[in-house]
C-alpha cells in the first residue's frame, strides 16, 4: 500500500490506517517515514520550534487512572508555584530562545481566574512569548477572560475518541460538565490556536479504537496534535500494565506505534504542530527525539519547571531530563536538532494557516466534534 492516503476517506482510509499501525516490514515503514518527512519539510519546513513547559501546579481534583498526580495519589507533596516564579521561569524560557512558554496543570480549580489572568498578563508584560495555557477543563467564562488578557494558545488532549474507554480512565468531573470536544470548539469561537492529542496504547485502547483515534484527531481541525505513548505509573490504578498479558488487538504504547501514529498525523495534516512528546523520549532516551523529528515532528516542548517541583509533576515515571539543569536539557535538544540537519527557529511557530483560516471561515469551532459514534 503506497504511504500517500491523504486522498482516502470513509473505509480505505480506516482499511490504510489499520494497514500501516500492524505494519512490521522495515522496508514498508521506511516509505512511511519517508512520505512523512517530506510533507512535513514541503509544508512547514526545517524549522523546529520550542514551546518551554512550566508546571506551575501538580494539585488536582480529577481521578484520571493514567495520570500520576491524580487526586487519589497521597504519596506525593503537592505544590503550586508562586507568580513571581513562573514570571521568572518565562524570562528564563525567551532568553533560552523558545518563542512560546506553555503553563500547565493539574485540574487545579485554587488556581483561581484572577490569578492566572495576573500571571498571563505580567507575562505579557516582560516577554514577547506567545502564551499556551493547558489547566484541564475550566469554564467558558475563564477561558475567555484568559484569552481577552493574552493567551494565545490553549492545550487539552482528547486522549481518545472512544467514549466508554474515556469515561474509564478519566472519571467525568460531574453530569453537567462539558466534554473535552465542547470545550474545544469552545476554544476555537474564542480564538485561541488551539492543540489537542491522543494517548498511545493506552489499556482497552485496540488497533481499531487507536484507528479512529487518528481519524477523529486529524478531523479536528486542530493547530496541535501531541500524541505520546502511555506510560504506567505506578501509583495509579493502571499500575503493572507494562508486565500484564496484553489482550489481542490491543495498540502499543511503544515507540514504533508512536512513530506510525505521528506520521500518519502529518500526512493526514501537512501543515499541523506536531510535538515530539516527552513522553515518547523517556521511553525512548536514546534517538526517541530525533526519529521522532525526522518521522513528522517539528516541535519540541523542553520541561523548565525549577527541579524541586519537577519532581513532583509526576505524570508518568522517569520523564527524561527529570535531574538535568535546563542548561543541560537545552544544550542536548539543540545539538540533536543540528544532528538532523535542522534548526531551531527564531520566532514563536504560530500555525501557518491560522490567520488564512479564521478570516476564511469565520465559522471555525462552530462544527460537531464529538466522540466516535460507537
Ligand atoms: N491537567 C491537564 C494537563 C495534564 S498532563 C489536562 O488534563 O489537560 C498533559 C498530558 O499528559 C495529558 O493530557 C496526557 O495525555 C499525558 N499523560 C498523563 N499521564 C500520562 C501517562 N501515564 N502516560 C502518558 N501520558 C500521560
Amino acid at each position: 500500500m503506497n504511504a500517500d492516503i491523504q486522498q482516502l476517506h470513509g473505509s480505505e482510509l480506516r482499511e490504510a490506517i489499520r494497514y500501516w499501525l500492524l505494519q512490521t516490514d522495515v522496508r514498508q515503514l521506511a516509505a512511511l517515514w519517508a512520505t512523512a518527512d517530506q510533507v512535513r519539510r514541503e509544508h512547514v519546513g526545517d524549522a523546529i520550534y520550542l514551546r518551554g513547559i512550566i508546571e506551575i501546579s501538580n494539585r488536582c481534583i480529577r481521578r484520571c487512572a493514567y495520570c500520576g498526580i491524580n487526586a487519589s495519589n497521597h504519596r506525593i507533596s503537592r505544590y503550586t508555584m508562586t507568580m513571581d516564579e513562573i514570571v521568572e521561569c518565562a524570562c528564563t524560557i525567551e532568553k533560552a530562545g523558545c518563542g512560546t512558554v506553555v503553563l500547565q496543570s493539574g485540574e487545579d480549580w485554587t488556581l483561581t481566574p484572577l490569578w492566572i489572568a495576573d500571571t498571563i498578563r505580567e507575562i505579557k508584560k516582560r516577554t514577547s512569548l506567545a502564551v499556551t495555557l493547558s489547566l484541564g477543563e475550566r469554564l467558558p467564562e475563564e477561558l475567555r477572560q484568559w484569552r481577552e488578557t493574552g493567551a494565545d494558545r490553549y492545550l487539552l488532549k482528547i486522549e481518545t475518541s472512544d467514549k466508554v474507554l474515556y469515561d474509564r480512565i478519566h472519571p467525568p468531573r460531574g453530569k453537567e460538565a462539558p466534554n473535552r470536544f465542547e470545550i474545544l470548539n469552545q476554544l476555537r469561537r474564542l480564538g485561541y490556536e488551539t492543540g489537542s492529542g491522543i494517548m498511545i496504547g493506552i489499556p482497552g485502547q485496540t488497533i481499531d479504537i487507536l484507528t479512529e483515534d487518528i481519524i477523529t484527531l486529524a478531523g479536528l481541525d486542530v493547530d496541535m496534535a501531541g500524541s505520546g505513548p502511555f506510560i504506567a505509573h505506578r501509583h495509579t490504578p493502571l499500575a503493572g500494565y507494562d508486565d500484564a498479558i496484553k489482550p489481542d488487538g490491543q495498540a502499543g504504547n511503544d515507540a514504533l506505534t508512536t512513530y506510525k501514529v505521528n506520521a500518519l498525523l502529518r500526512i493526514l495534516c501537512p501543515q499541523m504542530n506536531l510535538p515530539t512528546t516527552t513522553a515518547l523520549s523517556t521511553i525512548s532516551a536514546r534517538n526517541g527525539r530525533a526519529l521522532g523529528l525526522q518521522r513528522g515532528a517539528n516541535v519540541i516542548m523542553p520541561n523548565f519547571t525549577p527541579l524541586p517541583y519537577r519532581q513532583c509533576y509526576e505524570i508518568y515515571p522517569r520523564q527524561t531530563g527529570g535531574n538535568n539543569s535546563k542548561e543541560d536539557i537545552l544544550h542536548v535538544i539543540k545539538k540533536t536538532v543540528h544532528s538532523i540537519g535542522r534548526y531551531v527557529a527564531s520566532n514563536r511557530g504560530d500555525f501557518v494557516q491560522y490567520q488564512l483560516r479564521r478570516h476564511n471561515n469565520p465559522k471555525r469551532g462552530e462544527g460537531v466534534h464529538d466522540y466516535a459514534a460507537v
